[in-house]
Protein backbone atom coordinates (compact mmCIF):
# COMPACT_ATOMS: atom_id res chain seq x y z
CA UNK A 1 0.00 0.00 0.00
CA UNK A 2 2.16 3.77 -0.98
CA UNK A 3 -1.22 5.79 -2.01
CA UNK A 4 -4.75 5.90 -0.50
CA UNK A 5 -7.88 8.40 -2.05
CA UNK A 6 -9.99 9.41 0.76
CA UNK A 7 -13.17 8.91 -0.04
CA UNK A 8 -14.78 11.38 2.29
CA UNK A 9 -14.66 15.03 3.30
CA UNK A 10 -14.77 17.30 6.49
CA UNK A 11 -13.13 16.72 9.60
CA UNK A 12 -12.66 12.78 8.79
CA UNK A 13 -10.97 13.46 5.62
CA UNK A 14 -8.25 15.67 7.74
CA UNK A 15 -7.82 13.21 10.03
CA UNK A 16 -7.59 10.36 7.54
CA UNK A 17 -4.66 12.04 5.80
CA UNK A 18 -2.83 13.16 8.86
CA UNK A 19 -2.32 9.11 9.38
CA UNK A 20 -1.47 8.65 5.86
CA UNK A 21 1.48 11.03 6.70
CA UNK A 22 2.40 9.60 9.45
CA UNK A 23 2.90 6.05 7.73
CA UNK A 24 4.54 7.37 4.99
CA UNK A 25 1.56 6.75 2.49
CA UNK A 26 0.45 9.08 -0.35
CA UNK A 27 -2.90 10.76 -0.34
CA UNK A 28 -5.52 11.52 -2.63
CA UNK A 29 -8.65 13.64 -2.03
CA UNK A 30 -11.98 13.49 -3.95
CA UNK A 31 -14.12 16.61 -3.51
CA UNK A 32 -17.22 18.38 -4.88
CA UNK A 33 -17.51 21.64 -6.43
CA UNK A 34 -18.82 23.30 -3.24
CA UNK A 35 -15.63 21.99 -1.77
CA UNK A 36 -13.17 22.99 -4.04
CA UNK A 37 -11.24 25.41 -1.06
CA UNK A 38 -12.04 22.97 1.54
CA UNK A 39 -9.03 21.73 3.81
CA UNK A 40 -8.90 18.15 2.90
CA UNK A 41 -8.31 19.35 -0.83
CA UNK A 42 -5.10 21.20 0.57
CA UNK A 43 -3.73 18.83 3.01
CA UNK A 44 -3.61 15.89 0.66
CA UNK A 45 -0.62 15.24 -1.97
CA UNK A 46 -3.43 15.49 -4.97
CA UNK A 47 -7.19 15.92 -5.58
CA UNK A 48 -9.61 15.25 -7.75
CA UNK A 49 -13.01 16.66 -8.17
CA UNK A 50 -15.53 13.81 -8.69
CA UNK A 51 -18.89 15.85 -8.83
CA UNK A 52 -21.25 18.39 -8.43
CA UNK A 53 -22.33 19.64 -4.57
CA UNK A 54 -25.02 16.56 -4.56
CA UNK A 55 -23.55 13.90 -2.07
CA UNK A 56 -25.49 11.30 -4.70
CA UNK A 57 -23.92 13.15 -7.52
CA UNK A 58 -19.83 13.03 -5.74
CA UNK A 59 -19.39 11.60 -2.37
CA UNK A 60 -21.68 8.70 -2.92
CA UNK A 61 -20.76 8.38 -6.58
CA UNK A 62 -18.92 5.27 -7.06
CA UNK A 63 -17.85 5.16 -10.28
CA UNK A 64 -16.68 8.75 -10.24
CA UNK A 65 -14.53 7.74 -7.08
CA UNK A 66 -12.88 4.30 -8.56
CA UNK A 67 -11.92 6.24 -11.36
CA UNK A 68 -10.59 8.76 -9.44
CA UNK A 69 -8.41 6.34 -7.85
CA UNK A 70 -7.38 4.74 -11.06
CA UNK A 71 -6.44 7.92 -12.40
CA UNK A 72 -4.07 8.86 -9.64
CA UNK A 73 -2.52 5.39 -9.41
CA UNK A 74 -4.02 5.18 -5.34
CA UNK A 75 -4.19 1.39 -4.22
CA UNK A 76 -6.31 2.13 -1.20
CA UNK A 77 -9.25 3.74 -0.31
CA UNK A 78 -10.43 4.94 3.05
CA UNK A 79 -13.92 5.28 3.22
CA UNK A 80 -14.06 7.33 6.77
CA UNK A 81 -17.57 7.02 8.03
CA UNK A 82 -21.10 8.11 6.73
CA UNK A 83 -21.17 8.24 2.53
CA UNK A 84 -20.05 5.04 1.43
CA UNK A 85 -18.32 3.91 4.44
CA UNK A 86 -21.07 0.70 5.39
CA UNK A 87 -21.72 -0.19 1.27
CA UNK A 88 -20.91 -3.42 0.30
CA UNK A 89 -21.59 -2.92 -3.06
CA UNK A 90 -18.77 -0.57 -3.03
CA UNK A 91 -16.35 -2.64 -1.08
CA UNK A 92 -16.99 -5.51 -3.70
CA UNK A 93 -16.52 -2.54 -6.64
CA UNK A 94 -13.51 -1.84 -4.67
CA UNK A 95 -12.38 -5.54 -4.14
CA UNK A 96 -12.92 -6.15 -8.45
CA UNK A 97 -10.80 -3.26 -9.10
CA UNK A 98 -7.89 -4.27 -7.19
CA UNK A 99 -8.04 -1.39 -4.54
CA UNK A 100 -7.83 -2.02 -0.81
CA UNK A 101 -10.80 -0.98 0.34
CA UNK A 102 -9.80 -0.10 4.45
CA UNK A 103 -12.69 -1.79 6.46
CA UNK A 104 -13.87 -5.41 6.50
CA UNK A 105 -14.91 -7.91 3.42
CA UNK A 106 -18.27 -6.59 1.32
CA UNK A 107 -19.62 -10.37 2.63
CA UNK A 108 -18.85 -9.17 5.98
CA UNK A 109 -20.56 -5.44 5.54
CA UNK A 110 -23.69 -6.72 3.70
CA UNK A 111 -24.63 -9.00 6.97
CA UNK A 112 -24.61 -6.55 9.28
CA UNK A 113 -25.95 -3.91 7.31
CA UNK A 114 -29.02 -6.05 7.27
CA UNK A 115 -30.10 -5.91 10.67
CA UNK A 116 -32.45 -8.74 11.04
CA UNK A 117 -29.48 -10.97 9.78
CA UNK A 118 -26.76 -9.68 12.22
CA UNK A 119 -29.23 -9.75 15.07
CA UNK A 120 -29.44 -14.01 14.51
CA UNK A 121 -25.97 -14.02 13.59
CA UNK A 122 -24.90 -12.37 16.51
CA UNK A 123 -27.41 -14.53 18.45
CA UNK A 124 -25.62 -17.40 17.05
CA UNK A 125 -22.26 -16.50 18.25
CA UNK A 126 -23.62 -16.18 21.83
CA UNK A 127 -24.18 -12.70 22.39
CA UNK A 128 -27.20 -11.16 24.07
CA UNK A 129 -30.09 -9.70 21.93
CA UNK A 130 -32.90 -7.61 22.68
CA UNK A 131 -35.63 -9.95 23.16
CA UNK A 132 -37.80 -10.07 19.86
CA UNK A 133 -39.54 -11.21 16.97
CA UNK A 134 -37.94 -14.36 15.39
CA UNK A 135 -37.95 -13.56 11.82
CA UNK A 136 -38.35 -10.91 10.06
CA UNK A 137 -41.87 -10.07 8.52
CA UNK A 138 -43.35 -7.60 5.90
CA UNK A 139 -47.09 -8.54 6.51
CA UNK A 140 -49.29 -6.75 9.30
CA UNK A 141 -50.82 -9.63 10.65
CA UNK A 142 -47.58 -11.42 11.09
CA UNK A 143 -46.26 -8.04 12.87
CA UNK A 144 -49.37 -8.17 15.48
CA UNK A 145 -49.07 -11.53 16.50
CA UNK A 146 -45.65 -11.36 17.23
CA UNK A 147 -45.48 -7.96 18.76
CA UNK A 148 -48.69 -9.42 20.90
CA UNK A 149 -46.47 -12.89 21.84
CA UNK A 150 -43.59 -10.34 22.70
CA UNK A 151 -45.63 -7.61 24.63
CA UNK A 152 -46.04 -4.12 24.15
CA UNK A 153 -44.52 -1.38 24.44
CA UNK A 154 -42.35 -2.82 21.27
CA UNK A 155 -39.96 -0.93 19.06
CA UNK A 156 -40.97 -1.72 15.50
CA UNK A 157 -37.41 -1.62 13.18
CA UNK A 158 -36.80 -1.65 9.51
CA UNK A 159 -34.35 -4.24 8.70
CA UNK A 160 -32.48 -2.88 6.44
CA UNK A 161 -32.69 0.53 8.71
CA UNK A 162 -30.43 3.23 9.68
CA UNK A 163 -30.52 6.60 11.25
CA UNK A 164 -33.35 6.14 12.56
CA UNK A 165 -35.71 5.62 9.87
CA UNK A 166 -38.25 3.00 9.84
CA UNK A 167 -38.82 3.21 13.44
CA UNK A 168 -41.49 3.40 15.99
CA UNK A 169 -42.01 2.71 19.06
CA UNK A 170 -45.87 1.49 19.66
CA UNK A 171 -47.09 0.88 23.23
CA UNK A 172 -50.52 -0.67 22.33
CA UNK A 173 -52.32 -2.91 19.96
CA UNK A 174 -54.38 -0.46 18.84
CA UNK A 175 -51.81 1.62 17.29
CA UNK A 176 -50.14 -1.38 15.78
CA UNK A 177 -51.87 -0.74 12.24
CA UNK A 178 -51.34 2.46 12.02
CA UNK A 179 -47.50 2.46 13.08
CA UNK A 180 -46.84 -0.28 10.98
CA UNK A 181 -47.99 1.42 7.95
CA UNK A 182 -46.30 4.41 8.29
CA UNK A 183 -43.06 3.00 9.60
CA UNK A 184 -43.05 0.21 6.48
CA UNK A 185 -43.75 3.37 3.64
CA UNK A 186 -40.65 4.69 5.23
CA UNK A 187 -38.30 1.74 4.84
CA UNK A 188 -39.58 1.29 1.46
CA UNK A 189 -38.77 4.96 0.62
CA UNK A 190 -35.97 5.34 2.57
CA UNK A 191 -33.91 1.79 2.20
CA UNK A 192 -36.09 0.13 -0.96
CA UNK A 193 -36.89 -2.74 1.33
CA UNK A 194 -40.09 -3.66 3.37
CA UNK A 195 -38.79 -6.13 5.77
CA UNK A 196 -39.54 -5.31 9.18
CA UNK A 197 -38.76 -6.74 12.47
CA UNK A 198 -39.50 -6.08 16.44
CA UNK A 199 -37.64 -5.64 19.89
CA UNK A 200 -38.74 -5.54 22.81
CA UNK A 201 -38.68 -1.61 23.52
CA UNK A 202 -36.22 -0.38 26.95
CA UNK A 203 -37.61 2.62 28.56
CA UNK A 204 -34.89 3.45 30.37
CA UNK A 205 -31.72 1.80 28.60
CA UNK A 206 -27.72 3.92 28.25
CA UNK A 207 -26.05 3.10 25.21
CA UNK A 208 -22.47 1.21 25.45
CA UNK A 209 -20.39 0.47 22.76
CA UNK A 210 -17.58 -1.57 22.26
CA UNK A 211 -14.27 -0.92 19.74
CA UNK A 212 -13.11 -3.90 18.42
CA UNK A 213 -10.26 -4.48 15.98
CA UNK A 214 -9.57 -7.36 14.01
CA UNK A 215 -6.53 -8.56 11.86
CA UNK A 216 -6.80 -11.04 8.60
CA UNK A 217 -5.10 -13.77 10.83
CA UNK A 218 -8.10 -14.10 12.97
CA UNK A 219 -7.02 -12.14 15.93
CA UNK A 220 -9.25 -9.40 17.85
CA UNK A 221 -9.23 -7.10 20.03
CA UNK A 222 -11.85 -4.91 22.35
CA UNK A 223 -9.89 -2.03 23.06
CA UNK A 224 -12.01 -0.37 25.33
CA UNK A 225 -15.97 0.74 25.95
CA UNK A 226 -17.67 4.29 25.01
CA UNK A 227 -20.76 5.61 26.56
CA UNK A 228 -22.48 7.46 23.93
CA UNK A 229 -26.12 7.80 25.67
CA UNK A 230 -26.44 11.42 25.21
CA UNK A 231 -28.30 11.72 21.82
CA UNK A 232 -30.73 14.01 21.03
CA UNK A 233 -33.57 12.70 17.83
CA UNK A 234 -30.65 9.32 17.86
CA UNK A 235 -27.73 11.44 16.94
CA UNK A 236 -25.36 11.19 19.27
CA UNK A 237 -23.99 14.78 21.16
CA UNK A 238 -21.50 13.36 23.73
CA UNK A 239 -19.52 10.85 24.14
CA UNK A 240 -17.12 9.55 26.87
CA UNK A 241 -14.89 6.73 27.94
CA UNK A 242 -14.47 5.04 29.70
CA UNK A 243 -18.89 4.06 30.47
CA UNK A 244 -17.62 5.14 34.02
CA UNK A 245 -21.41 3.47 35.53
CA UNK A 246 -20.44 -0.50 33.86
CA UNK A 247 -19.32 -2.91 36.23
CA UNK A 248 -16.08 -4.52 35.64
CA UNK A 249 -17.54 -7.79 35.60
CA UNK A 250 -20.17 -6.32 32.99
CA UNK A 251 -17.33 -4.63 30.80
CA UNK A 252 -15.37 -7.72 30.55
CA UNK A 253 -18.42 -10.25 29.63
CA UNK A 254 -19.44 -7.43 27.04
CA UNK A 255 -15.68 -7.36 25.95
CA UNK A 256 -15.62 -11.19 25.57
CA UNK A 257 -18.47 -11.46 23.58
CA UNK A 258 -17.98 -9.28 21.27
CA UNK A 259 -14.06 -10.04 20.39
CA UNK A 260 -15.67 -13.99 20.03
CA UNK A 261 -18.68 -12.72 17.89
CA UNK A 262 -15.46 -10.34 15.47
CA UNK A 263 -14.10 -13.70 14.87
CA UNK A 264 -16.70 -15.80 14.40
CA UNK A 265 -17.65 -13.59 11.34
CA UNK A 266 -14.13 -12.66 9.82
CA UNK A 267 -14.00 -9.47 11.07
CA UNK A 268 -11.47 -7.49 9.75
CA UNK A 269 -10.44 -3.91 10.74
CA UNK A 270 -12.26 -1.46 12.93
CA UNK A 271 -15.61 -2.16 13.74
CA UNK A 272 -18.15 -1.45 16.78
CA UNK A 273 -20.37 -3.38 18.56
CA UNK A 274 -23.25 -1.31 20.01
CA UNK A 275 -25.17 -2.25 23.35
CA UNK A 276 -28.17 -0.79 25.01
CA UNK A 277 -27.71 -1.46 28.93
CA UNK A 278 -30.71 -1.92 30.62
CA UNK A 279 -29.65 -1.90 34.14
CA UNK A 280 -25.68 -1.92 35.68
CA UNK A 281 -25.97 -5.71 34.24
CA UNK A 282 -28.05 -6.42 31.29
CA UNK A 283 -26.51 -5.23 27.96
CA UNK A 284 -28.38 -6.28 24.42
CA UNK A 285 -26.47 -6.06 20.93
CA UNK A 286 -28.10 -3.40 19.13
CA UNK A 287 -26.02 -3.27 16.37
CA UNK A 288 -22.59 -3.23 14.37
CA UNK A 289 -21.06 -0.69 12.99
CA UNK A 290 -18.39 -1.75 10.35
CA UNK A 291 -16.63 1.55 10.09
CA UNK A 292 -14.34 4.05 12.30
CA UNK A 293 -16.91 6.04 14.28
CA UNK A 294 -17.15 9.49 14.85
CA UNK A 295 -16.04 9.31 18.20
CA UNK A 296 -12.77 7.01 17.87
CA UNK A 297 -10.98 9.86 19.41
CA UNK A 298 -12.13 9.78 23.24
CA UNK A 299 -10.85 5.67 22.84
CA UNK A 300 -7.65 6.58 21.05
CA UNK A 301 -7.11 8.56 24.39
CA UNK A 302 -7.92 6.09 26.87
CA UNK A 303 -5.87 4.00 24.97
CA UNK A 304 -3.28 5.53 23.64
CA UNK A 305 -3.29 4.26 20.57
CA UNK A 306 -3.77 5.82 17.07
CA UNK A 307 -6.69 4.02 15.88
CA UNK A 308 -6.63 5.17 11.89
CA UNK A 309 -3.02 4.39 11.64
CA UNK A 310 -4.03 1.16 13.07
CA UNK A 311 -6.95 0.40 10.31
CA UNK A 312 -3.96 1.54 7.84
CA UNK A 313 -1.61 -0.81 9.28
CA UNK A 314 -4.11 -3.90 9.34
CA UNK A 315 -5.32 -3.33 5.93
CA UNK A 316 -1.81 -3.21 4.69
CA UNK A 317 -1.69 -7.13 5.85
CA UNK A 318 0.17 -6.50 9.40
CA UNK A 319 -0.82 -8.59 12.32
CA UNK A 320 -2.50 -6.84 15.31
CA UNK A 321 0.53 -5.73 17.56
CA UNK A 322 1.57 -8.53 20.05
CA UNK A 323 1.54 -5.82 22.78
CA UNK A 324 -1.90 -5.19 21.89
CA UNK A 325 -4.41 -7.17 24.47
CA UNK A 326 -7.99 -5.89 25.87
CA UNK A 327 -7.86 -2.03 26.77
CA UNK A 328 -9.22 -1.13 30.03
CA UNK A 329 -9.67 2.74 29.46
CA UNK A 330 -6.58 4.99 31.12
CA UNK A 331 -7.99 8.07 32.60
CA UNK A 332 -11.08 9.96 31.02
CA UNK A 333 -12.31 11.26 27.91
CA UNK A 334 -15.13 13.19 27.00
CA UNK A 335 -15.61 14.72 23.44
CA UNK A 336 -18.12 17.30 22.19
CA UNK A 337 -19.59 17.12 18.30
CA UNK A 338 -19.75 21.01 17.20
CA UNK A 339 -22.37 21.24 15.01
CA UNK A 340 -23.71 24.37 12.52
CA UNK A 341 -27.13 25.59 12.87
CA UNK A 342 -26.18 27.41 9.91
CA UNK A 343 -24.32 27.91 6.62
CA UNK A 344 -21.84 30.53 5.88
CA UNK A 345 -18.36 31.84 5.97
CA UNK A 346 -15.76 31.29 9.08
CA UNK A 347 -15.41 35.63 10.11
CA UNK A 348 -13.42 34.46 13.15
CA UNK A 349 -11.82 31.21 14.48
CA UNK A 350 -10.23 30.78 17.52
CA UNK A 351 -10.37 26.53 18.37
CA UNK A 352 -9.28 26.07 22.08
CA UNK A 353 -5.93 24.25 22.91
CA UNK A 354 -3.81 23.27 26.02
CA UNK A 355 -3.18 20.30 28.84
CA UNK A 356 -5.52 17.79 27.55
CA UNK A 357 -7.46 19.25 24.65
CA UNK A 358 -7.09 18.13 21.64
CA UNK A 359 -9.71 19.35 18.65
CA UNK A 360 -10.04 17.56 15.05
CA UNK A 361 -11.91 19.83 12.74
CA UNK A 362 -11.88 20.94 8.82
CA UNK A 363 -12.57 24.43 10.07
CA UNK A 364 -9.73 27.49 9.35
CA UNK A 365 -10.44 30.92 8.82
CA UNK A 366 -12.54 32.58 5.71
CA UNK A 367 -13.58 28.46 4.98
CA UNK A 368 -17.01 28.91 3.56
CA UNK A 369 -19.09 26.37 5.36
CA UNK A 370 -21.64 24.26 2.84
CA UNK A 371 -24.90 23.71 3.33
CA UNK A 372 -25.19 20.21 1.42
CA UNK A 373 -23.29 18.29 4.31
CA UNK A 374 -23.78 17.27 7.77
CA UNK A 375 -23.48 19.95 10.11
CA UNK A 376 -20.95 18.40 11.99
CA UNK A 377 -18.08 21.08 11.78
CA UNK A 378 -15.74 20.24 14.82
CA UNK A 379 -14.98 18.04 17.56
CA UNK A 380 -13.31 18.79 20.56
CA UNK A 381 -12.17 16.16 22.69
CA UNK A 382 -11.04 16.44 26.81
CA UNK A 383 -8.51 14.29 28.28
CA UNK A 384 -7.72 14.42 31.88
CA UNK A 385 -7.67 11.75 35.04
CA UNK A 386 -11.25 11.28 36.16
CA UNK A 387 -15.05 12.37 34.77
CA UNK A 388 -15.23 15.28 37.18
CA UNK A 389 -12.22 16.99 35.83
CA UNK A 390 -12.47 16.80 32.45
CA UNK A 391 -16.03 18.21 32.08
CA UNK A 392 -14.07 21.34 34.17
CA UNK A 393 -11.05 21.00 31.47
CA UNK A 394 -14.42 20.66 28.24
CA UNK A 395 -16.24 23.89 29.99
CA UNK A 396 -13.30 25.77 29.63
CA UNK A 397 -12.51 24.61 26.23
CA UNK A 398 -15.87 25.34 24.86
CA UNK A 399 -15.65 28.85 26.92
CA UNK A 400 -12.74 29.85 25.08
CA UNK A 401 -13.96 28.73 21.71
CA UNK A 402 -14.94 31.49 18.99
CA UNK A 403 -16.52 30.24 15.81
CA UNK A 404 -18.37 33.38 14.44
CA UNK A 405 -20.59 33.47 11.22
CA UNK A 406 -22.36 30.61 11.08
CA UNK A 407 -24.37 29.72 14.28
CA UNK A 408 -23.68 26.79 16.09
CA UNK A 409 -24.43 24.68 19.37
CA UNK A 410 -21.84 25.87 21.56
CA UNK A 411 -23.52 27.71 23.81
CA UNK A 412 -26.30 24.08 24.35
CA UNK A 413 -23.20 21.97 24.77
CA UNK A 414 -22.52 24.71 27.46
CA UNK A 415 -25.86 24.22 29.08
CA UNK A 416 -25.61 20.55 28.77
CA UNK A 417 -22.33 19.50 30.83
CA UNK A 418 -24.31 22.10 33.52
CA UNK A 419 -26.83 19.85 33.76
CA UNK A 420 -27.14 18.23 37.27
CA UNK A 421 -27.94 14.60 35.85
CA UNK A 422 -25.37 15.11 33.47
CA UNK A 423 -23.04 15.79 36.55
CA UNK A 424 -24.45 12.81 38.43
CA UNK A 425 -24.25 10.16 35.20
CA UNK A 426 -27.92 9.54 35.60
CA UNK A 427 -29.14 10.12 32.43
CA UNK A 428 -30.62 7.40 29.90
CA UNK A 429 -30.86 7.45 25.95
CA UNK A 430 -34.20 9.45 26.19
CA UNK A 431 -33.23 11.84 28.55
CA UNK A 432 -31.73 14.97 26.14
CA UNK A 433 -34.98 14.71 24.18
CA UNK A 434 -36.67 15.15 26.98
CA UNK A 435 -35.01 18.06 28.37
CA UNK A 436 -34.92 20.05 25.11
CA UNK A 437 -39.06 19.27 24.66
CA UNK A 438 -39.70 21.14 27.85
P1 LIG B 1 -30.44 3.23 13.46
O1 LIG B 1 -29.44 2.27 12.89
O2 LIG B 1 -31.54 3.58 12.51
O3 LIG B 1 -29.81 4.42 14.11
P2 LIG B 1 -30.70 1.70 15.94
O4 LIG B 1 -31.21 0.32 15.93
O5 LIG B 1 -29.23 1.92 16.11
O6 LIG B 1 -31.23 2.44 14.61
O7 LIG B 1 -31.47 2.52 17.04
C1 LIG B 1 -31.31 3.91 17.15
C2 LIG B 1 -31.59 4.37 18.57
O8 LIG B 1 -32.91 4.01 18.98
C3 LIG B 1 -30.68 3.74 19.60
O9 LIG B 1 -29.48 4.45 19.74
C4 LIG B 1 -31.54 3.84 20.82
O10 LIG B 1 -31.44 5.17 21.32
C5 LIG B 1 -32.94 3.63 20.33
N1 LIG B 1 -33.36 2.21 20.42
C6 LIG B 1 -33.07 1.23 19.53
N2 LIG B 1 -33.62 0.04 19.89
C7 LIG B 1 -34.28 0.26 21.03
C8 LIG B 1 -35.06 -0.57 21.92
N3 LIG B 1 -35.25 -1.87 21.68
N4 LIG B 1 -35.58 0.00 23.03
C9 LIG B 1 -35.39 1.32 23.29
N5 LIG B 1 -34.68 2.15 22.50
C10 LIG B 1 -34.11 1.65 21.38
Amino acid sequence: MKKVLIANRGEIAVRVIRACRQLNLKTVAVYSTADRTALHVQLADEACCIGPAAPKQSYLNMNAIITAAKLTNADAIHPGYGFLSENAVFAQLCAEHNLTFIGPSAHVIALMGEKARARETMQAAGVPVVPGSKTEFNDQQQGLQAAIALGFPVMLKASAGGGGKGMRIISHEDQFKESFTLAQNEALHAFNDNHMYLEKYLPHPRHIEVQVFADKFGNAVALGERDCTLQQHHQKVIEEAPATILKPATRAQMFAVSVKAAQEIGYVGAGTMEFLLDDPDHFYFMEMNTRIQVEHPVTELTSGLDLVTLQLRIAAGEKLPSTINHKIAQGFALECRINARTAGKIQALHLPAGYGIRTDSALYQGYQVPPNYDSMIAKIIAFGPKRQTVIQMMLNALDETVISGPQTNLDFLMQLLAEPAFLANTTDINWLDHLTAN
